[in-house]
């Protein structure tokens, strides 16, 4: 019997809004925080949760960004002339994504979306690594270096094995008493969000899911195990998109150039450009000031949402739309979904959640990258707690 188990379970987009008037995990973790997200997608949240730093730190932001010297995929320059109404299949995109990632030993997730064939090779992709991974962040360390240089031993989620072999495997691992500290990433919730929207009665049945395995993962726990630290926590919620902006056929329609007088990636609720003239950041500064639905972000802003980059590397101008609005096209999408993440922090939909069974939420614990210190202070109480009970055996 080991003393202590940090158990930390992170469901993808189980945002304050989904579980606020839900009695959500209240059996096992009644004490819960609203907790502030970070500006950007999965690509981002995710590495700030597992190393305590923000975006302009670790610079884990955008997936694309406008790098032709960099670009991994000169090689599909080749490919350019392919018609669009074979690239554009998801099948294909998505087939030629995975012979991709091989190709070019991406580690993390790896997808080309809806970046057109003709452009790709303007564009670098910015998580070669996982950060699920030690070493796996573009600056910096993450929580499984922490553990690794502290040999303390750890499970951690495999995306590729989805969400129950991940919990068979750490239900041995806690069966064994090898694991001092546990890392849990469910993402399906925000699969289901993402096509059915915020309100569907599918989400319910969903949580009742989460905390049936949650509910299993503590009953092993307790065999092997004295105290269990459980935190359920999630990186943004999730926004119904019930606007649709065709920003592309707008920013296109102006007497400029893709890639001679400007570059541009279209995330979905947010675009970015990068300018080589004068004239394309005069045109384009001034078709998106006559959008209402979105607005472009102050470099004061940007600063205070931890997300303003000196070397300008993700994009020159950020424009963002309001909440409920979705770009599409997109180099994102062709097509709408239902529902999206990434509008300003600010947004009601954006909160996330933490959970926990803990009696005190430290009031430093405030948006998601604090979690970070969660983790590191109780895989530090576990360790020493957990030494000094195999020593007494
Ligand atoms: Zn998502």
């Amino acid at each position: 019997m080991k003393a202590i188990l940090p158990l930390f379970i992170f469901i993808d987009a189980c945002g304050w809004e989904i579980i606020k008037d839900d009695p959500f995990a209240a059996a096992f973790a009644p004490n819960r925080k609203r907790l502030e997200s970070v500006f950007g997608y999965s690509s981002t949240c995710v590495p700030s949760i597992l190393s305590g730093r923000w975006p302009d730190e670790h610079r884990n932001w955008s997936y694309f960004v406008f790098d032709p010297q960099n670009s991994p995929f000169k090689s599909l320059r080749a490919w350019r002339w392919l018609p669009k109404f074979i690239t554009s299949r998801r099948r294909f995109r998505h087939r030629l994504s995975k012979f991709i990632k091989g190709r070019l030993n991406f580690r993390g997730y790896f997808d080309l979306y809806n970046i057109p064939f003709k452009f790709i090779s303007l564009f670098d992709f910015t998580e070669k690594k996982n950060p699920l991974q030690a070493g796996g962040m573009n600056r910096g360390g993450n929580i499984f270096d922490f553990l690794e240089t502290r040999g303390i031993p750890y499970h951690v989620s495999d995306p590729a094995k989805g969400e129950s072999q991940n919990l068979n495997d750490l239900l041995g691992f806690i069966g064994s008493e090898w694991v001092d500290f546990a890392f849990v990433y469910w993402p399906e919730l925000d699969g289901l969000l993402h096509r059915v929207g915020n309100q569907s009665l599918e989400i319910a049945p969903k949580l009742r899911l989460y905390e049936q395995r949650i509910e299993q993962l503590l009953a092993a726990a307790r065999e092997h195990y004295a105290e269990i630290r459980l935190y359920v926590f999630s990186d943004h919620g999730m926004a119904n998109c019930d606007e649709l902006l065709d920003l592309k056929s707008k920013i296109e329609a102006l007497p400029l150039r893709f890639g001679e007088d400007y570059a541009a990636v279209y995330d979905s609720t947010m675009a970015r450009f990068w300018f080589f003239k004068k004239e394309a950041q005069e045109f384009i500064t001034y078709c998106l000031k006559q959008i209402h639905q979105g607005r472009i972000l102050p470099d004061s802003e940007l600063q205070q949402l931890h997300c303003l980059f000196p070397d300008r590397y993700f994009g020159e101008l950020i424009f963002l739309v309001k909440e409920g609005v979705l770009i599409v096209p997109s180099h994102m999408g062709e097509r709408p979904i239902r529902a999206m993440h990434g509008y300003h922090p600010a947004d009601r939909h954006s909160y996330a959640a933490l959970l926990t069974n803990q009696i005190e939420i430290p009031a430093d614990i405030r948006a998601i990258p604090d979690i970070y210190k969660l983790m590191t202070r109780d895989a530090m109480l576990a360790q020493n707690a957990n030494a000094r009970v195999s020593q007494a055996a």
